[in-house]
């Protein structure tokens, strides 16, 4: 089954979806969607500091979203993207086995 495409909103760089953790919009709010999934408009990112520094410097959030975002404290982002990335790394390592 081909793996789908996606764009990270940081580097630009067009990867598999699993190597990008999914982002939602709660209100105007930019959250890391529970379990990478989420109804509606979306937008993708590696969990590295430079692709959300460098997502934040060109607005691309508000961008994804089509609205201004209010952007959550960086190092709370940064921790929940970590932390969704290696969450799914696990669920792909046990889907595996
Ligand atoms: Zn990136």
């Amino acid at each position: 089954m081909p793996v789908p495409a996606r764009t990270c909103i940081g580097c630009r760089a067009v990867c598999q979806a699993g190597d990008l953790v999914r982002l939602a919009a709660a209100g105007d709010r930019v959250i890391v969607a529970p379990g990478g999934q989420s109804a509606g408009r979306g937008a993708w990112l590696h969990p590295s500091r430079d692709c959300f520094f460098a997502a934040v410097k060109a607005r691309a959030f508000a961008r994804a979203f089509h609205r201004s975002m209010t952007m959550p404290a960086a190092e709370e982002f940064m921790a929940a993207l970590v932390a969704q990335a290696a969450h799914a790394a696990r669920r792909a390592v046990s889907q595996s086995e």
